[in-house]
């Protein structure tokens, strides 16, 4: 499968050549050049297949001829080594538990398929090293970093901002070493990913050494997020539910995790309509609502994961309804909630249903609660375990909430991190003598 790129002016490439490269030289986006269809026959298997077994034929689908069988095989099994459980929330809705990963958020699944098919392009290429470059305001460094752990013939170097990443997120990625590099950036958020894109786009460091991103623009990062969506809706349909009316509702901010979904559907995944759950930064809400899309500085909000002003996935999402206005409208729609609203959600639900959401799958709670209609069952998208805002939660419901095993060895390993001014001389030189 060749992948080209959605501003359509880079030549077309390989699978390898996307996912090395991250981001198009247009700067556009790579997709698929076209979107495989799975037979009815797989639809007819779904409901009593296990979750290894549909990432593996989904895999074969989108990246069978680019991958050899048994490698691809055995990567997709390993990637996806742990469970991603739909759980019964209330009469109508249902969670997808993505957080029972190694660092406990949905970006594990994503970041270990990647690291892995990274290191099967790097099998032939012993003297190659893929240096991949990582900003983060904390869930996707730690499941890079950790996804990446000891791959062959890749660096990791994730650039963080000093003291506004919660100390628990900041333990998963400066606790690793091997391979992982951790930057701590004198500076907030932006200037890190400031930071990351200068990198690639500095001529002379893109000679010197080759650099990658492992965020959501990776094709290898966002399309293995798809195997997840045949997966709920296989366990939803084996629960006996009526699988004529679902929807499913995704917390979204750079908009990779529901793209993945949308593409899903385009393979044949009967879902009726999605939902994208937006907190106060509702870019894309205001989109859907004016036809208008206009990027804006993003706000701080308890679903700090979702603080996003331009989200990089939206020409996607464009390019897949052929830039039509009415048809995104008419696969996806939208909302917004503040933080008030999130509270309110988070403490309700677990004093009604005792279920225990995180602040992010609190918005698309609410918004399934909200929206759907008679008839129709919904599915969210729990993307993080409640632990991982440990605090807010707290501080929201008055419960404690107990740290898992996993998170809890993390805390116990010892920081390395290299501290660096928010200046890119600075980080070029350093990544030039490393
Ligand atoms: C990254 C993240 C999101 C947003 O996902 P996108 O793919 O960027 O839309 C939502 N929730 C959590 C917990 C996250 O870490």
């Amino acid at each position: 499968m060749k992948y080209r790129s959605t501003t359509g002016t880079a030549p077309e490439v390989t699978l390898e050549e996307a996912v090395v490269k991250g981001l198009a030289p247009d700067r556009g986006l790579y997709m698929p050049l076209s979107i495989p269809q799975l037979p009815a026959e797989f639809f007819d298997r779904l409901p009593g297949m296990e979750l290894a077994d549909i990432a593996a034929e989904v895999a074969r689908a989108l990246f069978g001829e680019d991958v050899d069988r048994e490698a691809l095989e055995s990567l997709t099994r390993d990637a996806m080594n742990f469970p991603i459980p739909l759980v019964r929330v209330n009469d109508r809705i249902w969670s997808l538990e993505l957080f029972h990963g190694p660092t406990l958020a949905f970006k594990d699944v994503g970041a270990r398929f990647m690291a892995r098919l990274l290191g099967y392009f790097n099998r032939n290429n012993s003297d190659r090293t893929v240096n991949v470059l990582v900003a983060t305001s904390g869930d996707t460094g730690s499941a890079v970093a950790n996804g990446f752990l000891g791959v062959d013939g890749v660096r990791v170097f994730v650039l963080y901002p000093k003291g506004k990443v919660s100390p628990i997120q900041e333990s998963q990625f400066t606790t690793l070493g091997r391979n992982i590099v951790a930057l701590e950036v004198d500076g907030n958020f932006d200037d890190c990913q400031a930071l990351v894109k200068s990198a690639f786009l500095d001529p002379e460091l893109n000679e010197a050494m080759m650099l990658t991103s492992a965020n959501s623009i990776n094709v290898a990062r966002f399309l293995p997020q798809m195997f997840y969506y045949f997966h709920a809706w296989a366990q939803l349909a084996a629960s006996g539910a009526d699988m004529s009316n679902v929807v499913v509702c995704v917390p979204s901010g750079n908009f990779g995790n529901i793209t993945a979904g949308l593409i899903a559907q385009r393979m044949g995944l009967p879902i009726k309509r999605f939902i994208a759950a937006n907190n106060a930064n509702d870019i894309f809400y205001q989109y859907l609502q004016t036809g208008v899309y206009s990027p804006r500085a993003s706000v701080q909000t308890i679903a700090n994961a979702m603080d996003v002003g331009d989200p990089s996935n939206f020409a996607r999402v464009l390019d897949l309804y052929g830039h039509d206005h009415g048809r995104v409208c008419d696969h996806v729609s939208g909302c917004t909630y503040t933080d008030a609203q999130i509270s309110e959600t988070l403490r309700d639900t677990l004093a009604q249903t005792g279920y225990q959401l995180d602040p992010h799958g609190a918005v698309a709670y609410r918004a399934l609660q909200e929206y759907l209609r008679p008839g129709e069952t919904g599915i969210f998208l729990e993307t993080a375990h409640p632990a991982k805002f440990k605090e807010t939660v707290e501080a929201i419901t008055g419960h404690d909430v107990r740290i898992p095993e996993k998170l809890a060895d993390f805390m116990r390993g010892t920081k390395q991190s290299v501290p660096i001014p928010a200046d890119f001389d600075s980080f070029r030189q350093f990544l030039l003598k490393t």
